[in-house]
């Protein structure tokens, strides 16, 4: 069979719009297409690849769960999830895991939860959720509604109800519509879809704050900032802000599909048996990869390392823009970095996007304003210069010099 971009138009619902090329091969931060081209990949599947393409580790464990046990349903437990789900407690605030397969997965099953923990404890009037504009939490009908992005959640008929948005670190916005009905409070601790914002320390203080003087619970939606994306094995803990309940997904499973929501005993109490489930949830396959991810990636010189290689990212760009002039900042933290157009670029990040691909460098937009990275946590150094380079060339060619 003729595998081509074209065959994607001819067979695929158009909700999305690849590039022109096919990638077929992948290892460690480099990308290979059908004709055999390289790429330098900064995207990493969107803050998936935290260990890049192909890890070794990551191949070996899963052909080795792949010779002995693939799927059972949430009837049996097994080996892998429960070795997972205790390393997660251990290495975080959490008592409780429960396993979903994406983060939107997570999500909904953190807004379950926190409506039933409400309902169980303060009755049926506190199921107010409050989430901030720009912030996103995945495609279902309820976690888009709780994301702030209009463009994602209209028109699709009526709404679950009893959302609203506040600002993002603008806390008088969220006190302004916050009160006793309100059962929880969802939030990005580092804002990527909606254009890398990091939240100022007074912001997530005083979002706790509130929440406890609310008894509203603190979700943190950590599917892409979490698993040492901003140089800690979770964003909250670089925060000095502990959530009531966090979710994870994406880097978890380092390119397969797994998401995990976080919380504790007393606030899991509330999903009883049957009160909710997933077919595939805390599937062996997707469980002893991510085993693997958290191995390697919990670790203090690889996270620290993180740190190191966000210098290397900011000194190229920064580099490259005095001499182009292009960007207003460099911002995020680790390597969860955007850089933002000034008024001159304003709404052309797609065309960097573009103008990189044609360098062979894979990266990422978040919105129209902010080119994003989220390579590699462990991405060599050869190919961050490598991929600067190219970068650099993107950046000329859009600024037409
Ligand atoms: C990607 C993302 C999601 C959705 O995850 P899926 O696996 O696509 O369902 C949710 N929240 C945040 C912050 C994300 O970046």
């Amino acid at each position: 069979m003729n595998v081509t971009r074209e065959l994607f138009s001819e067979v695929m619902v158009p909700n999305y719009n690849p590039a022109a090329m096919v990638p077929v091969r992948g290892e460690g931060s480099k990308v290979w297409d059908q004709d055999g081209n390289e790429y330098i990949d900064f995207a990493g599947g969107i803050a998936v690849n935290g260990l890049g393409h192909c890890h070794p580790e990551l191949v070996s464990v899963l052909k080795d769960q792949g010779e002995k046990l693939w799927h059972l349903s949430n009837v049996f437990t097994n080996e892998p999830s429960l070795r997972l789900a205790k390393k997660l407690v251990d290495a975080t605030f959490a008592d409780k895991v429960y396993f979903a397969n994406s983060g939107a997965e997570a999500n909904e099953a953190a807004l379950k939860l926190a409506r039933r923990y409400a309902l169980d404890h303060f009755g049926e009037n506190k199921d107010q959720i409050i989430s901030f504009k720009q912030g996103f939490h995945g495609r279902t009908f309820f976690t888009v509604t709780v994301g702030g992005q209009a463009a994602y959640s209209d028109g699709f008929g009526p709404k679950p109800g009893a959302v609203d948005h506040a600002v993002y670190n603008d806390l008088d916005s969220l006190k302004a519509i916050m009160s006793d009905k309100t059962c929880a409070v969802m939030m990005e601790p580092l804002q990527g879809e909606g254009g890398i914002i990091s939240p100022t320390p007074e912001f997530v203080e005083g979002v706790r704050a509130l929440c406890d003087q609310h008894n509203a619970l603190l979700i943190f939606d950590e599917v892409q900032a979490g698993v040492g994306r901003t140089g800690e094995l979770y964003a909250y803990m670089g925060l000095g802000v502990t959530p009531d309940i966090l979710t994870t997904a994406k880097a978890l499973g380092g390119g397969f599909p797994i998401g995990a929501m976080l919380t504790t005993d007393a606030i899991a109490a509330s999903l009883k048996p049957g009160t909710h489930g997933s077919t595939y949830g805390g599937n062996p396959l997707a469980c002893a990869v991510a085993e693997k991810v958290i191995d390697i990636i919990n670790d203090r010189k690889l996270l620290d390392d993180v740190l190191r290689k966000e210098q290397l990212f900011r000194d190229g760009v920064n580099k490259i823009n005095e001499k182009y002039h292009v960007f207003s900042e460099v911002r995020g933290k680790g390597l969860l970095l955007g850089c933002a157009l000034n008024e001159d670029y304003k709404g052309r990040a797609r065309d960097f996007l573009v103008a990189s691909t044609e360098q062979k460098l894979m990266c990422l937009v978040a919105g129209a304003n902010v080119v994003r990275f989220a390579p590699s946590l462990i991405i060599p150094d050869e190919d961050i210069a490598e991929g600067l380079r190219r970068f650099e060339l993107a950046v000329a060619k859009v600024a037409g010099a």
